[in-house]
């Protein structure tokens, strides 16, 4: 299966306009369309719906990808890896603070990297 990423992308691994630093190398893919983004900025500029969280009984799901490798972890690994067990590329660990926007998952952090706080109280 074709693992396309949508959105701004600025490089083959899919670091986007909003993330591109050295450790921004996963893209995830969206429950509501099932697309590959970068990031739920990307999401949210490129669709018209809002974001469909993945669900807690989904997290076997393959849904990350990693930019570096190009091979997809389940959204348990990936929220317990610092590395990509595949080819050992660095996740940036900030994205932490984001699984609330992707997952259903308690926010136990103020979002204080650049996540807007209507973004944030939305369900
Ligand atoms: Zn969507
Ligand atoms: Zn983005
Ligand atoms: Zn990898």
């Amino acid at each position: 299966m074709e693992k396309k990423v949508y959105g701004p992308t600025v490089d083959e691994e899919t670091r986007c306009v909003h993330y591109h630093t050295v450790l921004d190398i996963v893209a995830i893919k969206f429950k509501c369309c099932g697309r590959f983004y970068p990031c739920y900025k990307c999401h949210e500029e490129c669709e018209q719906h809002p974001i469909q969280r993945w669900g807690k009984n989904e997290f076997s799901e393959e849904a990350i990808l990693c930019g570096h490798c190009k091979r997809t972890l389940t959204i348990s690994q990936y929220m317990n890896a610092t590395d990509c067990p595949y080819c050992n590329a660095h996740f940036n660990k900030r994205c932490k603070n984001h699984y609330h926007i992707y997952f259903d998952v308690p926010q136990d952090k103020p979002c204080a990297f650049g996540c807007d706080s209507s973004q944030c109280s939305e369900e």
